[in-house]
């Protein structure tokens, strides 16, 4: 089978909850926490940087609009997140599809208490040669 006709995303119009032209809103299933929505684009890409502008558009019109919502009506705060991870096989908790997660948050919430709070020990301070190094990524 191709990866169109295994994706899940693909075949998802019975999930959709909010769309516009090019792309929709599912919750997440399975998802971290209730609340956990997915704003994904209609066309299957793969990789982030392949979206066209009108489809960059026409997701974050509806990634700010359903963090904007879940701010007002699930929690004081949001996580806007999109996973990029070739390495790992397509599965059920992962799939290839380009998708960003918007997943309500609040002060020592479950998602911190279980597993963000070690989190604070990886925090170093960034260091001149660091900063150069990392500056030849970009160039
Ligand atoms: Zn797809």
């Amino acid at each position: 089978m191709s990866a169109i006709e295994e994706c899940p995303f693909c075949h998802a119009d019975e999930r959709k909850i909010k769309e516009n032209d090019l792309a929709f809103v599912i919750l997440s299933n399975p998802r971290k926490m209730k609340g956990h929505f997915l704003v994904v684009p209609k066309r299957h890409v793969e990789k982030p940087w392949e979206l066209i502008d009108r489809e960059v558009k026409a997701i974050f019109s509806l990634v700010f609009f359903v963090q904007k919502k879940v701010s007002e009506k699930l929690s004081v705060g949001c996580d806007v997140r999109q996973n990029y991870r070739p390495f790992l096989k397509q599965g059920r908790v992962k799939v290839d599809h380009v998708h960003y997660h918007i997943m309500p948050r609040d002060f020592e919430d479950e998602l911190y208490t279980k597993i963000e709070y070690k989190e604070a020990e990886m925090f170093a301070e960034l260091t001149p040669e660091e900063r150069g190094e990392m500056e030849k990524v970009l160039s």
